[in-house]
């Protein structure tokens, strides 16, 4: 039956408030108080101390749909058919009020009853350790029980805090999705079998040390993918294609020239555009700014990602507010935010647009230089230092660097360029720690220019949590 993504957004919300759930808006993906974060990357994010019992929940049952960035997930986009950078994840919370029976017998109502998914096609593992979890599985729903699957990984835990054994629900999309290969089962990586939904019975709080300490009250976190869950419900083959995605995919296609599905390598592209959009769009609204450095160096390596991207698929001109027209639409009457704060969006977007076409340039000189400088010393290696510099100082993107390298029968000395990289992590990581806010309350009227300039400001917290 088909449901589109928003459809499904308020049946999964509406259904948790039916179970005594009070619904929150999604927190920034800014978090809060949290120096271990950079960006809000899981639903569970933001409720980190109602979990530890550090702070006391408005209620003890909620749910959210919880904007989501995962950069690790950067090299999968486009790749895999489950994948963005940017993704909503659909959750319900219990802070010491019920526990994995609710939980279990919750989500398989909603997705046998509320979604009418095939049971027979349904897959879940659980920690192998959890006889409890297993129990519930097998005696208090109708899983098949040949498709319950114990699964070492099936423990959560995102840095320190809050963690416990999991249970994953997957859905089997058919051989013909599978890798083919002969141990092919629940847990491959492959498209055959889509997680889309992981219960995580949260018992344990990791300390900064690494230790479990038990947690004095149960609490249950749960993770759905929203654009996983459409691309089931709208049957397509992956959730580049559902309607939360595919409309900006239609719009670089448009603007390219080339069409969808006929060229694996310019799916990609596409796929990648489709998804780096949104991300930089909802990355603005939450109040990052392109930067140098943390969340505002992620938001600069998304843009230029997107922009190299649109110039594989032939795009020389500027193409990205035109895609966050795409994204508006998408959202619409699902963000406020996103509508007021449209023309702040397009124009911080637009500026990063400009100022990296120019760096492309200056970078493309530069380049030539070295290699002109190689061939006269009849060398062919590039100095990692130098793709690191050219990367780091200019912005120029690495690949590009290797790319037209390899056009010159050169390569860049990947190794050094490695460990420049590594040196420049560490030195990130350090400076997340001071990484603090600035608060300005309204940056509408603001001159965007001036803003991009000023150095001291980092990012600009626009969004109130907790509304509702
Ligand atoms: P996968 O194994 O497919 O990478 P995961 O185990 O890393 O997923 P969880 O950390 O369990 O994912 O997150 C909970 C849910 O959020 C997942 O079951 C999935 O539906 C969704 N999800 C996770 N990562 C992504 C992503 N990069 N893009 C879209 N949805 C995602
Ligand atoms: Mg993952
Ligand atoms: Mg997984
Ligand atoms: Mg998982």
């Amino acid at each position: 039956k088909f449901m589109s993504g928003n459809e499904l957004r308020e049946k999964y919300l509406q259904f948790f408030v039916s179970k005594g759930h009070l619904r929150l808006q999604s927190a920034s993906l800014i978090p809060e108080n949290d120096p271990t974060l950079l960006m809000v990357g899981a639903g569970m994010a933001p409720f980190k101390p109602f979990f530890t019992g550090k702070m006391k929940p408005p209620c003890t049952r909620i749910t959210t749909s919880q904007r989501c960035v995962r950069t690790g997930d950067i090299e999968n986009v486009g790749r895999t058919a489950r994948h963005q950078t940017y993704f909503e994840m659909l959750g319900n919370f219990s802070f010491g009020d019920y526990f994995k029976h609710d939980a279990i017998n919750w989500a398989w109502e909603f997705l046998t009853k509320e979604l009418e998914l095939p049971e027979d096609k349904l897959w879940v593992t659980v920690y192998p350790k959890d006889e409890e979890a297993y129990k519930i599985w097998a005696e208090e729903t109708s899983v098949d029980p040949s498709h319950i699957v114990k699964l070492e990984d099936n423990f959560w835990e995102i840095g320190p805090g809050p963690c416990g054994p999991d249970s994953e629900i997957y859905i089997d999309l058919g051989e013909e999705r599978g890798c083919g290969s002969a141990d092919c089962a629940v847990g491959c990586d492959c498209d055959r079998y889509l997680e889309i939904w992981n219960l995580v019975f949260t018992q344990y709080d990791k300390s900064e040390a690494g230790e479990y300490v038990p947690l004095a009250k149960k609490n249950i976190d749960t993770g759905a993918g929203l654009e996983r869950l459409a691309s089931v419900m709208q049957n397509k083959k992956t959730n580049f294609e559902t309607d939360l995605l595919f409309p900006i995919i239609e719009y670089a296609s448009a603007v390219s020239g080339v069409t969808y599905g006929v060229n694996e390598d310019k799916d990609v592209s596409l796929k990648v555009i489709a998804d780096h959009a949104r991300s930089m769009t909802i990355m603005i609204m939450d109040g990052i700014l392109p930067s140098n450095e943390g969340r505002g160096y992620v938001l600069r390596r998304i843009l230029r990602r997107a922009i190299r991207h649109g110039r594989m698929l032939g795009i020389e001109t500027k193409f990205l507010t035109g895609a966050v027209d795409a994204v508006l639409k998408i959202y619409n009457g699902v963000f406020a935010e996103l509508v007021e704060k449209q023309d702040y969006i397009k124009k911080v977007i637009s500026l990063e647009e400009d100022r990296f076409h120019t760096t492309l340039v200056q970078g493309m000189e530069l380049l030539s230089g070295h290699i002109e400088q190689l061939k006269t010393e009849k060398r062919t290696v590039l100095r990692g230092e130098i793709g690191f510099k050219l990367y780091d100082t200019f912005g120029f993107p690495w690949e590009l660097t290797d790319e037209i390298l390899h056009e010159n029968d050169m390569t860049l000395d990947k190794d050094a360029f490695d460990k420049e990289m590594q040196q420049q992590r560490q030195r990130a990581r350090a400076a997340r720690h001071e990484n603090t806010r600035v608060a300005i309350p309204d940056l509408r009227g603001l001159d965007t220019e001036k803003l991009l300039v000023d150095s001291s400001v980092k990012e600009a917290k626009i969004v109130c949590i907790w509304k509702d």
